[in-house]
C-alpha cells in the first residue's frame, strides 16, 4: 500500500495521455510529471486516489536516454509544451507506440500502422499565438498559462511559434508600459487589455495582430500601429477585438480595424484561405498540408464521386477533395465556420462544394433519409469522436471508403471497431505529428467496405 508524502524509487515505464510519465508499484499506477520512459527516479507521492496516485520527481537517479534539456527555459512551467524534455525522435516513437497500444487495446484493431510523419524542424511551426496579458509587481506580463492554472508565465520567446511572434510580444509590452495601458484581471473582471493574438500566414508572409480588450476605449492606438508597422515587416492587419464578457472565451464578436484589412490570406497546397480575427485555421500549416494530401490520396477520387466531409470546420478538407470529386458536401456545427467555408469555396472558384450548418448527428441522417448517398465519407471529429448516429448512418450509406482523421487515438479505436463490426476493414492508419513537443497525436485512417 502506498502512503501519501512517502518517497519511493521507481522506473518510468510509459507515457500517459498528457505526456506525463507512468510508473507502477505492485501494479498500482503512479503518474509522474516530467517522467520519461527509461528514467529511474525518486518520487514523492503528492496525491493518492483509489485507482492511481500522482508523484513528483525529487531526484533523477538515472536519466533515460531519451531525456534532453529542453530548448525553452520555460518548458517545465508553461503549459504549452508537455514533452519538450524528450528528444524529438523519441517523442515520435512514443506517439507511435501510443497509437498502436490504444488501437490494439480499445478497438482490437489489426491493421497496417505506418511510421509517424514527424517534422524536419519541430520548432517555430505554429502560425497562431493567443497570449493572455497581466501585471506582476507593476510590470506588464504576457505569455501563456502555467500548467493547469490561469497564472501567466511571462514569455519573451516561444520556441514553437513563428519567430516574428516574439518581436510583436516585445512591442506590445513596450506599448503597455509606455502608455500605462490598463490590463485586464480575470479574477475581478476589471481592466482593459485581455489578450494578444498573432497570426502569421506562412506562405504569403502576411501578419495579423489582434488586441482583445474588455471595452472600446483603448488609448494611443495610433502610436501602437505606427510602432508595429515600423518594426515588423509584413503586417497587413491590426485589429482591436472587443470582448466584454467575463469568460474564458478569448474573442468577442466586435472588431475594430486599427490598420489595413480585416483579414490575411494564406494557402494550404494550392488553395487560398481568408483568415479573420475570429476564424479558425489549422495552426501547423506544414503538417496540415501533409495530412490533407493523405486524405486526398486515401479518398482515391477519380472525378465521379460524391463525398461527404463530416465535421468540416472551415471546409479545408472539403475543398481539397472537391478539386478531384464530382461533388462534396460539408457538415459542421459552427455557423461562422460554414460561412468561412462558403467564402473559401468562392475565392477558389470551387462550385461543386455545398455546406450545411448543424449537428452532424442530425444533419447526416436527414441527408440519408432524403436519398443522399456518398461514395466516400471523410470524418474529422473533435476529441470525443463520432456520434453513434453518425456512424450508424455512414454504415447505411455504404460508402466504398471512409477516411477518418482523428485527434484522439482512444475514440478512433472505438469508432474503427464499430465500423469493423459492420462491414468495414481498417486498411491502414497513418499518424502525423501536428504538434511537436505536445502530447497530442493526430492520425488518419483508411477504411474500405468489405462486401464490394
Ligand atoms: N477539418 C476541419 C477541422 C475539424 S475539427 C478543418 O480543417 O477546418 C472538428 C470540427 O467539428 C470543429 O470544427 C467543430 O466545430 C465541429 N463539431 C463539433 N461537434 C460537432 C457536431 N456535433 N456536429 C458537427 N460538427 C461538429
Amino acid at each position: 500500500m502506498l502512503i501519501k508524502d512517502n518517497k519511493y524509487t521507481v522506473e518510468i515505464e510509459d507515457l500517459g495521455h498528457s505526456g506525463e510519465g507512468v510508473a507502477k508499484i505492485d501494479g498500482f499506477t503512479i503518474f509522474v510529471a516530467q517522467g520519461v520512459p527509461g528514467d529511474i527516479v525518486e518520487i514523492k507521492i503528492t496525491l493518492l486516489k483509489k485507482n492511481y496516485a500522482l508523484g513528483k520527481i525529487i531526484k533523477i537517479i538515472k536519466a533515460s536516454d531519451s531525456r534532453v534539456k529542453p530548448l525553452c527555459p520555460l518548458a517545465n512551467t508553461c503549459g504549452g509544451c508537455q514533452v519538450m524534455h524528450i528528444d524529438y525522435k523519441h517523442q515520435l516513437k512514443m506517439k507511435e507506440k501510443r497509437v498502436k497500444d490504444t488501437l490494439e487495446r480499445i478497438g482490437k484493431i489489426n491493421t497496417e500502422l505506418l511510421p509517424i510523419i514527424g517534422m524536419e524542424n519541430p520548432y517555430e511551426y505554429r502560425n497562431k499565438a493567443q497570449m493572455p496579458v497581466g501585471v506582476l509587481d507593476g510590470k506588464a506580463i504576457l505569455g501563456f498559462f502555467k500548467k493547469g492554472t490561469h497564472d501567466i508565465v511571462d514569455t519573451d520567446y516561444c520556441y514553437i511559434q513563428a519567430p516574428i511572434n516574439s518581436e510583436i510580444i516585445k512591442l506590445v509590452k513596450q506599448y503597455i508600459e509606455s502608455y500605462k495601458i490598463s490590463v485586464y484581471d480575470e479574477k475581478t473582471g476589471k481592466g482593459l487589455l485581455r489578450h494578444l493574438v498573432t497570426k502569421v500566414a506562412f506562405k504569403t508572409g502576411e501578419i495579423m495582430v489582434v488586441l482583445v480588450t474588455k471595452s472600446k476605449k483603448l488609448a494611443h492606438t495610433e502610436q501602437l500601429v505606427e510602432m508595429l508597422l515600423r518594426e515588423v515587416k509584413g503586417i497587413k492587419s491590426i485589429v482591436q477585438n472587443i470582448n466584454e464578457k467575463n469568460t474564458n472565451v478569448i474573442m468577442g464578436d466586435e472588431n475594430i480595424v486599427l490598420y489595413g484589412e480585416n483579414k490575411i490570406v494564406d494557402y494550404i497546397g494550392n488553395l487560398k484561405f481568408n483568415i479573420s480575427a475570429q476564424s479558425f485555421f489549422q495552426v501547423n500549416p506544414v503538417q496540415t498540408e501533409i495530412l490533407y494530401k493523405k486524405a486526398l490520396e486515401y479518398a482515391e477520387l477519380k472525378g465521379e464521386e460524391r463525398v461527404i466531409d463530416i465535421y468540416c470546420g472551415i471546409g479545408t478538407i472539403s475543398l481539397f477533395l472537391a478539386q478531384k470529386a464530382k461533388k462534396v458536401v460539408g457538415v459542421e456545427i459552427v455557423e461562422s465556420a460554414i460561412k468561412d467555408a462558403r467564402e473559401n469555396a468562392r475565392i477558389n472558384n470551387i462550385n461543386n462544394a455545398e455546406f450545411y450548418t448543424g449537428r452532424a448527428e442530425e444533419v447526416i441522417p436527414k441527408l440519408y433519409e432524403n436519398g443522399f448517398y456518398a461514395h466516400v465519407v471523410v470524418v474529422d471529429p473533435p476529441r470525443k469522436g463520432c456520434d453513434e448516429k453518425v456512424l450508424e448512418t455512414i454504415v447505411k450509406m455504404k460508402p466504398r471508403r471512409v477516411v477518418y482523421v482523428s485527434c484522439n487515438p482512444a475514440t478512433l479505436g472505438r469508432d474503427l471497431a464499430y465500423l469493423e463490426e459492420r462491414g468495414y476493414k481498417t486498411v491502414k492508419v497513418q499518424p502525423v505529428d501536428m504538434f511537436p513537443h505536445s502530447a497530442h497525436v493526430e492520425c488518419i485512417a483508411l477504411l474500405q467496405r468489405t462486401n464490394m
